[in-house]
């Protein structure tokens, strides 16, 4: 399938390019001693990911112990409240700890295993990333050093319990407004130390190449799978699909099953308060193009060009770009962006509890509101919903904040 002169049949041999770019978003901006280790880590990545053994031992792990595949769940209650279409569900919530995140880590863990290193250093924000890894890395039996902003370890302490469980150490970052920006920032310096026998993680499809196309590739899984279990329930593709979009790893792991079928297919960033920078995180909508964390893509800056602030209800999705594959099939029109605020979700975190027994993440529950909007707008057809992750780590701030409803 052809869209704007790019050939979809051939997507996966073109994008990224050599040096990591997707159209003119990608590629690596970071110091020279990082760019080798950057090299090594895509060397690795060309060589042991695609040797028989290694796919073979992830296709194990992820059947025996991550629970993979992950179902497809017919959403029969709410379609038929809404209407004529109908809602389905891919159920990473179901996936070990709770979210897609681990079928990166594990993979990413397990090629720094066949590496021959001896830990993995991360950051982590809101501690869904440090779990993970920590997840990983307890696993395989490596190291893991998960750095966190001082503040961020009072906000999260169940998931700072959690890592702590799972042996990993975690190191607190004091200085600057320490939350995730300087846990990022003391990672990368840790890294810089340590890259002989550690590797560096990131926690989605950003940072510098290899990452958004190495991470893209871990999560293929998700809409490989969606895929071939649609056709097997329904006899059809779904007619749209839809995943929310942070960094957008669970979005380009699920996108990217479905890239080349006609099928409509839209990624939802957060709109939050509303549209005033610093009240959302919706960086494709409202950003312009520009170079941070490594890799050049569309971002939200202040007024000196810097990241700018940025809020959502979903901690998960508060991140001031997204990964340069999204600008590149943005600027394409082969996937439309839109945005949906805190009000919506709130209200869909609820519908989805009440009619389906899921309780969904908060930044799941933007792609659940948004499917709730198709299947209003649509006559007919079906809608495929990429749930990421689980609510349980939700519960008690939404309680507190919003009260049942
Ligand atoms: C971290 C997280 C996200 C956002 O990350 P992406 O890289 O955009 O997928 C979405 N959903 C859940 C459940 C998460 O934990």
């Amino acid at each position: 399938m052809k869209y704007n002169n790019v050939d979809f049949d051939t997507y996966f041999k073109q994008y990224p390019d050599q040096n990591g770019y997707f159209g003119k978003y990608g590629g690596s901006y970071i110091p020279e001693n990082l760019q080798q280790a950057m090299n090594e880590i895509t060397e690795a990545y060309f060589t042991i990911c695609k040797s028989r053994k290694f796919i073979d031992e992830l296709r194990r792990i992820r059947r025996e112990f991550q629970g993979r595949p992950t179902p497809i769940s017919h959403l029969e209650r709410l379609s038929n409240k809404l209407g004529n279409v109908q809602l389905y569900a891919k159920r990473e919530d179901l996936n070990h700890t709770g979210a897609h995140k681990l079928n990166h880590c594990m993979g990413e863990v397990l090629l720094a295993k066949y590496m021959g290193k001896k830990k993995v250093i991360a950051e982590t924000g809101a501690g869904q990333h440090g779990v993970a890894m920590a997840t990983a890395a307890a696993y395989f039996g490596l190291k893991c050093d998960i750095y966190m902003g001082s503040v961020d370890i009072k906000k999260q302490a169940p998931n700072v319990a959690r890592m702590k469980i799972l042996g990993a150490n975690v190191v607190e970052v004091t200085h600057g407004l320490a939350t995730l920006k300087e846990a990022v920032d003391a990672a990368f310096e840790a890294y810089a130390r340590e890259y002989k026998d550690a590797i560096y993680c990131i926690g989605s499809v950003v940072g510098p190449h290899p990452f958004p196309m190495m991470v893209r590739d871990f999560q293929h899984v998700v809409g490989e799978e969606a895929r071939e279990q649609f056709l097997h329930m329904t006899g059809e593709l779904p007619d749209a699909i839809v995943a929310c979009v942070g960094g957008g790893s669970n979005a380009a792991g699920f996108f990217s099953g479905f890239l080349n079928d006609p099928v409509e297919i839209y990624g939802v960033e957060p709109l939050g308060r509303g549209t005033a920078l610093g009240d959302h995180a919706a960086s494709l909508q409202y950003g312009t193009e520009g170079v941070m964390h490594g890799f050049n893509s569309i971002m939200l800056k202040d007024e000196n060009g810097d990241p700018a602030p940025v809020y959502s209800v979903a901690s998960g999705l508060d991140y001031p770009s997204s990964g340069p594959e999204h600008a590149f099939l943005h600027e394409l029109g082969r996937v439309k962006y839109d945005v949906i605020g805190d009000d919506d979700t709130i209200d869909a975190f609820f519908e989805l509890s009440r009619m389906e027994g899921i309780i969904p993440a908060i930044e799941s529950a933007h792609a659940v509101a948004y499917g709730i909007k198709l299947a209003k707008e649509m006559s007919h057809g079906s809608v495929l919903i990429n749930l990421s992750g689980r609510g349980d780590k939700d519960m008690d701030y939404i309680i507190e904040k919003y009260g049942i409803r």
